[in-house]
């Protein structure tokens, strides 16, 4: 089962627009999940106390996923995606899903981030690159315009959506710790992942703000 939540947007205009972060909930047998991907569902939440708490005025809605059976092909997200954005049988796109800025997900391990993965979404970077100059000093300015797979942004990106996961440092995630029975909390470094909350917090408080949404990539529509 998803679980899902928001906090409604202020402006009478923009309140119907989302911003959208995600991580799963689900995990592989061996260990907690604790890395995948359990601490950035944290994260995903922090974020979310974060802005309910300090009150930040927000425009758009700012809502988060927190998705089951990624480990099974994206199941979570798939069923979201099939209510609220297109149905993919159909080739049907709901016209809320013109409505949704941004999909940000988080599912690399506990690592610092980075920087984003553009996913061949050149428009947004300037956007993009701007929000992340606060984060120079900590070395998390980097936008690839590379795609990455395997986690649940793909399935917002088949639609155009523009949908991001990060770049985070890898530390011994995909050599050890990942569907292992080391993936367990002993692993996680507490530092890293408060850096992580505050960047993607600030991140979402821009998106929510600023007059513009996020870029979608340019498509001819036979194309899609
Ligand atoms: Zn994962």
């Amino acid at each position: 089962m998803n679980v899902l939540g928001e906090i409604p947007g202020r402006d009478k205009k923009l309140s119907s627009e989302r911003i959208i972060i995600g991580a799963h909930l689900d995990s592989w047998h061996a260990g907690t999940g604790a890395a995948d991907n359990a601490v950035n569902c944290v994260v995903m939440m922090e974020v979310m106390r974060l802005l309910q708490t300090l009150q930040l005025p927000l425009r758009r809605t700012v809502e988060i996923g927190l998705w089951t059976g990624e480990e099974v092909r994206y199941l979570g997200s798939w069923d979201y995606v099939e209510k609220k954005v297109g149905h993919i049988r159909s080739g049907k796109l709901h016209r809320s899903s013109q409505k949704i800025s941004v999909y940000l997900n988080l599912d690399n391990g506990a690592g610092k981030i980075r920087g984003l993965f553009l996913q061949g979404n050149e428009a947004a970077r300037p956007l993009l690159s701007q929000l992340l100059q606060p984060f120079a000093d900590w070395e998390a300015t980097t936008l690839t315009i590379q795609s990455t797979t395997y986690t649940d942004h793909e399935v917002f990106d088949m639609w155009n959506i523009p949908a991001f996961q990060f770049i985070q440092d890898p530390l011994n995630y995909m050599t050890m710790i990942h569907h292992s029975n080391m993936d367990v909390y002993d692993y996680l470094l507490e530092d890293d992942v408060k850096q992580n909350v505050a960047i993607i917090t600030s991140l979402v408080y821009h998106l929510a703000n600023i007059d513009q949404m996020v870029p979608r990539k340019a498509v001819k529509s036979d194309e899609r």
